[in-house]
């Protein structure tokens, strides 16, 4: 394979078939697929090693939340067999470890150069080629460029005034550092109580000095219950592995789910308080959105469920001004459904104060601290849990310029799209895995990866096959998608949310609902249907 050059090197770009950017999951398998069409690959990922998101995430407590068993691979039935998850919600350095195994196992880290960070992709007309420019000055081209680079992994820190003077510690928990943070002695403050910062606040409050959660809005969190998995659990799934994946496909999510028989309304209220308290004490946010068969849909179903929610945290946080404070005024689900361990009993801690930012508004940072209301608060770390630019940020990173010199900034102007959440039109063979418009976030992510890798690697083989060289999604095609993305979503409870489904967490973004929520079954059906017909809205050249 011919390796990526400097051009300082005065030799022209070498060219490979495919260039792949990110080694998480999906450019693992993406690799893994192209090199069994025996197609050359460069690969590109900006840490130092495999696993994406679990190899950033770092922070305490930072762990899955779909059940492990199905947050795993299914292309291979032997990695299947040998790998043993320990936990029902393995935690990252598992999963980081699971990653790196099945980059040896495949012996794929040979295809990436680590520590690189694509800069800029460029579609070159004339010889029907990307280039790609990354840090160190290396470029490289190739016919198809597939982005792999996280629909979750491009952090986000507000702006706030005199951050840039705080002489404490600043952390983000997507870029956590490898070797740990020790919070011994130290006044901690926490921003964000998304699904990073309920996982990360009860473990730092058992070992900081202090800690102050800087609470805007609050979200719902269940309980996890997490447990080591028991081992006849383990052997029973390993037995009945294919067939548990193939039922697992029949539901929205990509993932089991044990949907309650009935609405809520079909229940008297005994019968519903029963059924929500079982869910409660099964754990997990999967099972407790499945409790009635319309929870999801149905605005009195949920109101039952986000009731019942509040009273369990009026119940367990002491404190009556901050329990009213952690409670969520939205519907459950119309924001993504944490899943805690303790996260509510930390505040019983007496080392935790709860600091709710509507009341005190934060006014700056100081070089000790940060002034809220009109007090500061004295501060040795200050940690940022505020979520992601999510499924466009990784890749708005980088500048890509399509056919005619449109870049996919002018493309996205008014919001995110691409034909099938795969490829944006415009943009001739290059494929975004868990783009805009796909299943991606709103289901069991290792299953949407899978599929896209699946979709795209059977495309290439199909070009191939037909000595063709370039696939484009239409304009009408890629409008036409995401019109019919835009119509579900705007039929589910989602739309009413303010969350980083729309992008209204980012200042200036465009307030588009990007998952395709439809759900999985149905999205993987349209999808094989597209290829069964031989790609309609795409042009085949
Ligand atoms: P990532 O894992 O994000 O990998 C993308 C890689 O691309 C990164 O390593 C990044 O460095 C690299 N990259 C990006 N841009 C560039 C560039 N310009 N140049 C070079 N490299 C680049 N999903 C679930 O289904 N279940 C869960 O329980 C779950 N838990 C999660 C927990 C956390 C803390 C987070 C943040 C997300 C979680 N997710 C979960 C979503 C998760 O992101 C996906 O499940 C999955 O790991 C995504 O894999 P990926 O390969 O698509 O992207
Ligand atoms: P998030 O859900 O977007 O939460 C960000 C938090 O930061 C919110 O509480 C937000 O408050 C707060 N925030 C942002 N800007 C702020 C500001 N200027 N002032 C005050 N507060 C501010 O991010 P996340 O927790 O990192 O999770 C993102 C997604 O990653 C999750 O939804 C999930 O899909 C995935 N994830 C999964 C797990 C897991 O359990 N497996 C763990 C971590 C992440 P507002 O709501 O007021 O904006």
């Amino acid at each position: 394979m011919s390796q990526a050059r400097s051009p300082a090197d005065g030799v022209a770009a070498p060219v490979v078939d495919a260039i792949v950017v990110g080694a998480g999951f999906a450019g693992l398998y993406m690799v893994n697929r192209l090199c069994g069409l025996g197609m050359s690959v460069q690969g590109f990922e900006g840490g130092s090693d495999v696993g994406g998101t679990w190899y950033w995430n770092r922070y305490p407590g930072c762990r899955c939340d779909v059940e492990s068993l199905e947050y795993s691979y299914s292309f291979d039935r032997d990695l299947e067999q040998e790998w043993e998850w320990t936990e029902r919600y393995a935690p990252q350095p598992e999963i980081l470890a699971y990653a790196r195994h099945v980059a040896d196992r495949f012996d794929l880290r040979r295809h990436f150069r680590f520590d690189t960070r694509v800069k800029s992709a460029r579609w070159i007309e004339d010889e029907g080629l990307w280039e790609v420019q990354a840090s160190g000055g290396l470029v490289q081209r190739a016919r198809f460029c597939i982005m792999a680079t996280g629909c979750l992994s491009a952090g986000r820190t507000p702006h706030f005034e005199g951050l840039d003077l705080f002489r404490g510690r600043v952390l983000h928990t997507s870029t956590w550092p490898f070797e740990g943070v020790d919070f011994g002695g130290q006044r901690v403050a926490v921003m964000g109580v998304g699904s990073s910062g309920v996982q990360a606040i009860p473990l730092i409050a058992q070992h900081a000095a202090q800690l102050h959660v800087l609470l805007r809005t609050p979200n719902y969190v269940v309980p996890a219950r997490n447990s080591p998995l028991p081992p006849e659990q383990v052997q029973d799934w390993k037995a009945r592995y294919p067939e548990i994946r193939r039922r697992a496909l029949g539901f929205k999510g990509g993932l089991l789910l044990d949907v309650g028989p009935s609405s809520a309304s079909e229940l008297d209220a005994q019968a519903r308080e029963a059924a929500l308290e079982e869910r409660w004490r099964i754990g997990g946010a999967f099972s407790f959105q499945s409790t009635f068969n319309d929870l999801q849909t149905n605005v009195e179903s949920n109101r039952l469920a986000s009731d019942f929610l509040r009273a369990k945290i009026a119940g367990i946080v002491r404190n009556p001004a901050w329990a009213q404070w952690l409670q969520p005024e939205h519907l459950v689900g119309t924001r993504r459904l944490c899943v805690g361990t303790d996260y509510y009993e930390a505040y019983n801690r007496d080392n935790v104060e709860l600091v709710n930012l509507r009341q005190e508004p934060l006014a700056r940072f100081t070089p000790t601290g940060v002034i809220v209301g009109d007090r500061e608060i004295g501060l040795d770390a200050m940690v940022f849990a505020t979520g992601f630019d999510a499924m466009t940020g990784a890749l708005s990173a980088i500048e890509v310029t399509g056919r005619g010199g449109r870049t996919l900034a002018q493309h996205w102007h008014e919001g995110a799209r691409a034909h099938l959440g795969l490829m944006p039109a415009g943009f001739p063979n290059l494929f975004a895995i868990t783009g805009p418009g796909s299943p991606s976030v709103l289901s069991n992510v290792l299953v949407s990866i899978e599929q896209h890798v699946n979709w795209i690697a059977d495309c290439l083989a199909c070009l191939q096959a037909a000595g063709k060289q370039q696939i484009t999604a239409e304009d009408d095609a890629e409008q036409s998608w995401m019109a019919h993305v835009r119509d579900l979503g705007q039929a589910t409870l989602f739309a009413d949310g303010n969350s980083w489904y729309l992008g209204s967490n980012v200042p200036g973004k465009p307030r588009v609902f990007l998952p395709y929520s439809g759900g999985v079954p149905a999205y993987r059906e349209h999808c094989a249907r597209v290829a069964a017909s031989g790609y309609p809205g795409f042009d085949i050249r």
